[in-house]
């Protein structure tokens, strides 16, 4: 008699570390199928953005041989994917830990619905959130909307999140299916613009470890007090790993408490524990309002005046604003697939307040070009910083790109790293070359206009049309 298999599919958990639903097969005892099915059917508007595929493929390709190329690769329509494998294969249970995206909740309703019909086993896991958040609200029974309360009364207050497991893969008794190539789910462009943007990655368990080992070394002892400077390496970079579920939240969550400990630093890992909260408060937004990446969070940005300004958000992609932390900051995104969190901050409020392009379309570019693409994070940071969001900075914060600059890159290391034409400048000069003086600028071999830039848009002026727009929405509901 065959042995009836137990597929785990695979998703937003590329690992194999405290991986509830892998941990739960091998507990079952029955051979296991682990399985990736590229959803060409449900994603919509939400589709993976360009940089997202080709880490997508490289840490599919880390699974798989973590998996001793067991790994069964679909593509196409989940439902119907599962649908006919369970009709051909002795499959009677499928597990699957838990996503969050509002496409993914729906699709998985029906493929449980559908299995359940057919008397197998469904059994889904949370394994990518240190909060599961349809088991936080307020004591009304309503979501938060605020992060503070969210934070000290909806997660800490709770008991902590749980400790993760201990890797019990030893036992795996792996079986493949028919499987499609990796090659075959055409992540990689034709173009090979990935190739450098990779030098700066290791997608899979094994590089989010090391990155973490990097971390805890070099990072952690001054994340409080560095993570708003660009050019320090203070901060984890573990953001496309946690997306793609390269590292366990709760291990990472247990290890961070205790090298706080361990170095006698807990204002710094407290600080961090703290960040991850902010990720978890992106997910519930998200979980609890569905529409996060579409509609504005605050109805009365819907009445907002919105330019449309080819030009401008072209240079702003491009990196050729004129202003240098802007550039260095895009061109970060374009050379690496990522961008430091301060300099995120800085350009986005550029696109959305100086120059009034609707944050829907910086997060589309972010969306394509983000290697930590997130549709939870990159929504609510969006409308976060437009001012239109839950909790959202108020829309009279206008960073000012000069000051934030001056503040953040006083020495201007970070702006010579990615915006080389400007690196013979002095430092006191860098942050706005325009306002330097002739000579310095003839010294330096640059000619604005054409080395480098003037600037796209008059900071002063640009302000003001930005409070005025403010001003025309702000007693609207
Ligand atoms: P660290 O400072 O080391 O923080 C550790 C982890 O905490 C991060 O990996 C991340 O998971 C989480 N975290 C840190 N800061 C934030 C934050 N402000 N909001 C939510 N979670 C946070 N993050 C994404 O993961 N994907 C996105 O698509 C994304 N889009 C963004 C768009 C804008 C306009 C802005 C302002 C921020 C965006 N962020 C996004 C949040 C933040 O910039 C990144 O998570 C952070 O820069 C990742 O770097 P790190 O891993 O070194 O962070």
């Amino acid at each position: 008699m065959t042995v009836p298999l137990t597929v785990v599919w695979f998703r937003q958990d590329l690992r194999l570390d405290d991986n509830p639903a892998l941990q739960a097969a091998i507990a079952r005892g029955n051979p296991i199928v682990p399985m990736y099915i590229l959803d060409t059917q449900h994603a919509g508007h939400c589709s993976l953005g360009s940089a997202s595929k080709v880490w997508l493929h490289h840490s599919l390709d880390a699974l798989n041989k973590s998996l001793n190329n067991h790994l069964t690769l679909l593509q196409g329509d989940p439902i119907k994917l599962l649908d006919e494998l369970v009709n051909q294969h002795s499959i009677d249970a499928v597990y699957w830990n838990r996503c969050y995206s509002p496409w993914e909740i729906e699709r998985d309703k029906k493929i449980k619905r559908l299995l359940a019909n057919q008397k197998i086993t469904v059994k889904s896991f949370g394994a990518n959130l240190l909060f599961e958040p349809m088991t936080v609200l307020k004591d009304d029974g309503t979501p938060y909307k605020v992060f503070t309360p969210f934070y000290k009364n909806g997660c800490l207050k709770r008991s902590a999140p749980p400790r993760p497991a201990v890797k019990t893969t030893q036992s795996l008794t792996l079986k493949q299916l028919p499987t499609a190539t990796l090659k075959g789910l055409d992540l990689l462009p034709i173009n090979p613009w990935h190739k450098p943007l990779m030098n700066h990655w290791q997608p899979g368990e094994k590089g989010a470890s090391k990155q973490l080992k990097h971390f805890l070394k070099q990072g952690l002892h001054h994340y409080k007090t560095g993570r708003d400077f660009p050019a320090e390496q203070a901060v984890s970079k573990l953001s496309p790993h946690l997306h793609f579920g390269e590292i366990s939240p709760f291990r990472l969550w247990h290890i961070i408490q205790q090298e706080g400990v361990k170095q006698q630093i807990e204002d710094q890992s407290e600080h961090f524990l703290r960040e991850l909260i902010w990720r978890e408060f992106s997910y519930y937004l998200l979980f609890h309002f569905p529409d996060l990446p579409t509609k504005n969070f605050q109805s009365k940005f819907d009445h907002f005046p919105w330019k449309k300004n080819k030009s401008l958000l072209q240079a702003w992609q491009q990196g050729k604003t004129g202003y240098p932390i802007i550039d260095a900051g895009m061109r970060e995104l374009w050379q690496t697939g990522s961008m430091h969190n301060r300099v995120r901050m800085i350009v986005a409020s550029f696109l959305v307040k100086n120059c009034l392009i609707h944050w829907r379309e910086g997060a589309a570019w972010f969306w394509d070009t983000l290697v930590d693409a997130d549709l939870a994070n990159n929504s609510a940071s969006w409308q976060w910083v437009a001012g239109s969001g839950a909790d959202a900075a108020p829309y009279f914060r206008i960073f000012n790109p000069v000051t934030q600059s001056q503040k953040f890159d006083p020495e201007g290391h970070y702006i010579k790293q990615f915006v080389p034409e400007l690196s013979s400048l002095p430092a006191k000069y860098i942050h706005a070359p325009f306002d330097a003086p002739d000579l310095i600028i003839k010294d330096s071999n640059i000619v604005l206009g054409e080395d480098y830039p003037k600037p796209s848009i008059d900071l002063k002026t640009s302000r003001q049309i930005s409070l005025d727009a403010y001003s025309s929405i702000k007693n609207t509901t």
